[in-house]
């Protein structure tokens, strides 16, 4: 098992066999690339575009898919049918590209949920496929991770929604066609830990669905959650995962776990009773280096 951290801080940890980093929050800032990182792009999430260009909004009855909303989402979503947008990230993705890094990591890529996104620009584009609604919405996701693929020649992962059963049906993810595309699928599995029962649920799920790589992304940022919790994810995720990343988004919080730990005895002794060898490597070789 491989282990990953999540940061929006340009910093390069030690210890980590894959960095991610915002280069493109959902914030919509469009941030310096860096280098020998994982740079992750959020694709049709995007708080910037959605001030400046608000008829880019995606729709759903009259609603739009903005923060606020009654519908709660956590940040404003782009409606993925339309050309200049996609042309608009296609060229940020290609500009990271250049700056030698590790690889690409696409998140936010899907409609933002079931009924979106009946705007003119769909509803007309859908009408002239010829294609029912399901197929035509996962067409035009595949679609836009197939021209990512197709215009970059460096590593791509891509982050998709944790919804092991209707992926398709609800955000236009259909795992079976978009998994060609890219050299891994993640999950973020962000959630209380303290009973860490639903996420051997899913996690599971996930493994089953898909040959490639699959990674699962733990929340470990703040408002921090007590190390225990968090170790017995660990200990659940690396059942499954082929990467487990840690999502602590602070360089110095990266390093105050990797410290504690490595030397919680108490930390050591859960992950023996449960054979967590690779967890423990892991472990080992954070000791060791500090
Ligand atoms: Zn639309």
């Amino acid at each position: 098992m491989k282990i990953g951290v999540l940061l929006d801080e340009p910093r390069i940890p030690l210890g980590f066999d894959y960095v991610f980093y915002e280069v493109k929050p959902s914030s919509g800032r469009i941030l310096r690339p860096l280098p020998k990182a994982w740079n992750v792009v959020n694709c049709f999430a995007d708080n910037t575009i959605s001030q400046t260009k608000p008829d880019l909004i995606a729709t759903c009855k009259g609603d739009r898919a903005v923060r606020g909303t009654p519908r709660r989402f956590l940040w404003d979503w782009i409606c993925p049918s339309r050309a200049e947008y996609r042309e608009y990230c296609l060229k940020i993705i290609q500009e990271v590209a250049q700056h030698d890094v590790a690889g690409i990591r696409l998140d936010s890529v899907c409609f933002p949920r079931e009924g979106y996104c009946d705007c003119k620009v769909c509803t007309e584009v859908q009408k002239t496929s010829g294609k029912d609604l399901i197929e035509w919405r996962a067409d035009q996701i595949g679609s836009f991770i197939r021209e990512v693929r197709d215009s970059v020649s460096c590593e791509l992962g891509l982050t998709i929604e944790p919804d092991p059963c209707y992926g398709k049906e609800r955000f236009g993810l259909d795992l079976e066609q978009i998994v060609n595309y890219v050299d891994f699928v993640s999950t973020p599995l962000y959630m209380d830990y303290s009973i860490v029962y639903w996420l051997d649920i899913l996690a599971n799920c996930f493994r089953r669905k898909f040959s490639k790589p699959y990674f699962i992304e733990l929340y470990a940022g703040y408002p921090r959650a007590p190390t225990k919790h968090l170790v017995s994810a660990l200990a659940v995720a690396s059942n499954y995962a082929d990467c487990v990343v840690l999502s602590t988004y602070e360089a110095s919080l990266t390093e105050t776990l990797k410290r504690e730990l490595a030397r919680d005895e108490e930390v050591w002794k859960f992950l023996e009773e449960r054979n967590c060898s690779e967890v423990l490597r892991i472990l080992r070789d954070w000791k060791k280096r500090p």
